[in-house]
């Protein structure tokens, strides 16, 4: 079953961008996933084929009008997901990843000036996401962030199943580090462990490695995973 993508957009020429190259673009040429670009100003009015206008009560930078989304949103809605890349949004989350994953595409709006009229977000119930807490001047590059996010965990997508498993976010420590050959490098050696053989002493130092950078980097998640009661002993 292929995974249905589709963006709305003033940019069209930015996709699939990066999502071509890889194993997404792969994945992209073998219809695990599709990719479907609508041009909002398809739906632009006038001559000018306009889709912005001033914000009501003053302030700087234009607003995308409402009509003019409603119609482009009319064009491709059906039973996918509706959502609307904006820094107002609920934090994207590994766990948001994976249901969209498990589900049959979305259809994903992308912002540009100041926003969007907020009146469609609601007539249209669309879900609002942010990818972290900094603007950017579009909804494009985080759009595609999701996408990317979502594609690598569609089946047959990555090499091994369990790669999706193991990595941050899913169990809910940071990952441990990486290490590959040269053994030492400018000076540098992997931990000894590493190099041992011993599968169960490389298991317990990538745990406490894992323990330890999620202390020290994230707090917020190491103090969830101590009071969590399904955590490993
Ligand atoms: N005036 C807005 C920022 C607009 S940025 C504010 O201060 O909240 C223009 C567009 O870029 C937004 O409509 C949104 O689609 C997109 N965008 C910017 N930063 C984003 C982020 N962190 N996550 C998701 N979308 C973002």
């Amino acid at each position: 079953m292929t995974w249905r993508a589709d963006i709305l957009t003033i940019f069209p020429g930015m996709f699939p961008g990066p999502l071509g190259e890889s194993l997404a673009g792969k994945a992209l040429a073998e219809q695990t996933w599709s990719l479907k670009v609508t041009d909002i100003r398809d739906f632009g009015l006038g001559r000018h084929r306009s889709v912005d206008d001033t914000p009501f009560g003053g302030g700087a930078g234009m607003v995308m009008r409402p009509d003019v989304l409603d119609a482009a949103i009319a064009s491709v809605a059906d039973e996918r997901p509706l959502i609307v890349l904006t820094p107002r949004g609920k934090p994207l989350t590994q766990a948001r990843v994976r249901t969209l994953a498990e589900g049959p595409g979305a259809i994903l709006l992308c912002g540009r000036f100041e926003g969007i009229d907020q009146r469609v977000i609601e007539a249209r119930q669309a879900e609002e996401i942010s990818i972290g807490d900094y603007v950017l001047s579009g909804g494009e590059l985080p759009a595609l962030v999701l996408m990317d996010a979502v594609i690598r965990l569609l089946p047959g997508v990555m090499g091994h199943a369990e790669s999706g498993v193991e990595e941050s976010f899913s169990a809910p420590l940071l990952e441990y580090p990486h290490y590959t050959r040269p053994a030492v490098w400018a000076d540098r050696a992997v931990p000894d462990v590493l190099t041992s053989g011993n599968h169960a002493a490389i298991a317990a130092w990538r745990q406490d490695a894992a323990l330890r950078a999620t202390q020290t980097r994230r707090p917020d998640l190491y103090t969830q995973y101590i009071a969590s009661p399904a955590r490993a002993p």
